[in-house]
């Protein structure tokens, strides 16, 4: 896969014993040039690893092997400092905008390259808002999740039925999956929907639970490690 490099300055080193184990989605905000700009910016102390522009081109900011700042506070898991342990990758969205064919395309390649570089179980690819649910909602509703499961690069749950609606069950479910077991029930739920239910907004219910049930057994299959 060919990259252009757009060299940043800001990053450091991976805090020693990590392994590269998470893949963090995220979405600019803003046009190309004003995130390559800001993400190359020492002022601004943020950066990623990718950068994949709306017509699929892919910029590499920061060497795989050296910790890139896109994470921010974040949890999952029980792991803090996601930034040590993950790649990341900004797509140019609004948050408002359907992702082109083309840019999701140039993703699915780069997801499948690093998946098998790096050893990272799909499960391990997640949303900036999957790990900062109280703080981020990047890469968003208008994300496709399916699309990404169907090419076997992330996980995306399904459920023919509701089960019981029951709040308390969601939250240890979610915390089973690997959310922040301190993020309200809010937030965990919006951020879920965003990437599981993007159309639904009708009130917390069973599918809710039970997508949520699925998500959680399916991000346990393995325990003993986070790689394959
Ligand atoms: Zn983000």
């Amino acid at each position: 896969m060919e990259f252009v490099k757009h060299p940043s300055p800001n990053y450091g080193f991976r805090r020693a014993g990590t392994e590269i184990d998470f893949i963090i989605l995220h979405y600019t905000a803003m046009s190309t040039k004003k995130s390559l700009e800001r993400l190359c910016d020492p002022v601004h102390e943020v950066s990623c690893h990718f950068l994949i522009d709306m017509f699929g081109t892919c910029y590499q900011l920061v060497d795989e092997n050296k910790r890139a700042w896109h994470a921010g506070k974040s949890y999952w898991r029980g792991y803090k400092d996601l930034n040590s342990r993950s790649i990341g990758i900004e797509l140019v969205n609004s948050g408002n905008e359907q992702f082109p064919e083309v840019q999701i395309k140039s993703l699915i390649m780069l997801l499948q390259h690093l998946l098998e570089v790096h050893k990272i179980n799909p499960k391990n690819v997640l949303g900036h808002s999957d790990i900062a649910p109280s703080r981020k909602s990047d890469p968003g509703r208008w994300f496709n999740w399916k699309k990404l499961a169907n090419y076997g690069v992330a996980l995306f749950p399904e459920v023919s039925a509701p089960m019981g609606c029951d709040k308390q069950l969601f939250l240890n479910q979610a915390k089973r999956t690997g959310f922040d077991p301190d993020a309200n029930f809010e937030d965990i739920l919006r951020t879920f929907r965003n990437r599981c239910r993007p159309n639904f907004t009708g009130e917390f219910d069973g599918y809710d639970c039970a997508l949520m049930q699925k998500f959680a057994n399916s991000f346990n299959i393995d325990d003993s490690s986070n790689s394959q």
